[in-house]
């Protein structure tokens, strides 16, 4: 199979050779030109629903995980972790069980699991860092409470968010990298000692950096900076337009032009249309005409993200935080890089490819293939 466009990064019109999923020649069309853009398939870190399905309802089922994926691949998402956060461990063990059936029933759905990021219950109690994660599920890092979950994802748990200042964190990091697992600070209070302690340990990234925080902070030093100092620490951001001002968005990029990750957050309301709604954790909310997701009662407080991936790389590319192929990378070969993968329009890597075209409301995906089947093609 072959798939031809130009290239995001080189603007050369190219002609891509698939051979069971992989990418196994790279031919430069020289002068030849196509309005369709070839790129990288995006990866998102942290789903935690999309189009009214939730990760974290408790009853969640393997075909709601495939719906889940259908939809995300419409968006030109190849690869993401599904995300599980703080719960009645019931409630954990049946999403893990949920997902783990749909892996093993539908191949393309297993090839775009790259890992179930476990956000929780290892986070602080404290208001503001704790978020929206219910306070009565919360937990003091617990080793062999998480082998269990582990055992039970037939090792699919590939990333953990938590805070590195409660009791037993340090051995706790130390353990989960020893296994392969990819640890994240976040909802955290820690001081400025703990978080290098957590470095130290093989903590490699920030989850959301500059959200799930306190209202109000020490000027220096504090959490945000102490991450942001830190450069063995990646950070993921919630680009969506809400989540973060702009000038945090183009500090944190300055300061790790490198290792800044995208990712949406996106709750189940993600891909539904304006309008209110009940969440299980903020009573009636609000999702507005701009893409804004809040709790009804209280409007200032957001309720989440209910925007893809390809919003916030719209978002990046519309308000110059990023150039288009800059964008791209933080939505696409980053985030795969810190899982210890590589992406990219080359020979002998997977063909998960987004086709699309550049518009005046930023880039539209035409087409997905994952795994170099086409997964996606958008009807004209
Ligand atoms: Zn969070």
């Amino acid at each position: 199979m072959t798939i031809s466009g130009t290239h995001y990064k080189t603007g050369k019109a190219i002609q891509l050779q698939v051979e069971d999923g992989i990418i196994d020649k790279v031919k430069n069309l020289g002068q030849e030109s196509f309005s369709n853009h070839v790129c990288p398939g995006f990866v998102d870190l942290q789903v935690n629903g999309f189009m009214g399905i939730d990760f974290n309802s408790g009853r969640l089922s393997a075909d709601e995980v495939v719906s889940i994926t259908e939809h995300l691949w419409h968006t030109g998402v190849t690869s993401y972790m599904p995300t599980l956060i703080t719960n009645a461990t019931a409630h954990i063990v049946q999403a893990i069980e949920a997902i783990v059936t749909a892996c093993e029933r539908n191949k393309l759905v297993n090839a775009s699991i790259i890992g179930i990021h476990l956000e929780g219950p290892f986070l602080s109690k404290e208001d503001g860092p704790r978020g929206a994660h219910p306070l009565e599920h919360l937990k003091n890092p617990d080793w062999d409470l998480f082998v269990k979950w582990q055992e039970l994802s037939k090792n699919r748990i590939k990333k953990i968010t938590l805070a590195p200042e409660l009791e037993r964190a340090i051995d706790f990091i130390k353990n989960s990298v020893a296994s392969g697992i990819l640890v994240s600070l976040g909802h955290t209070s820690a001081s400025e000692e703990q978080i290098a302690l957590a470095v130290e340990a093989g903590a490699t990234m920030s989850t959301h950096l500059g959200n799930a925080a306190h209202l109000t902070l020490p000027r220096h030093p504090n959490y945000i900076w102490s991450q942001l100092s830190h450069e063995r620490l990646r950070a993921s951001i919630i680009a969506d337009g809400f989540h973060l001002p702009d000038s945090v968005i183009k500090v944190i990029t300055k300061v790790k032009p490198e290792s800044t990750i995208l990712v949406s957050d996106c709750t189940k309301f993600a891909g539904l249309s304006a309008g209110t709604y009940t969440s299980h954790i903020g009573g009636e909310i609000e999702l507005s005409a701009e893409g804004r997701l809040f709790i009804k009662k209280a409007p200032e407080m957001l309720a989440g993200s209910a925007q893809s991936l390809i919003w916030c790389v719209n978002k990046m590319i519309k308000s110059h935080l990023a150039t288009v192929n800059q964008a791209i990378d933080m939505a696409s070969v980053k985030p795969l890089e810190v899982l210890g993968k590589s992406a990219g329009l080359e020979k002998g890597k997977l063909a998960d490819l987004v086709i699309f075209q550049k518009e005046a409301c930023g880039i539209v995906v035409l087409q997905t293939y994952k795994s170099g089947q086409l997964v996606y093609s958008k009807s004209r």
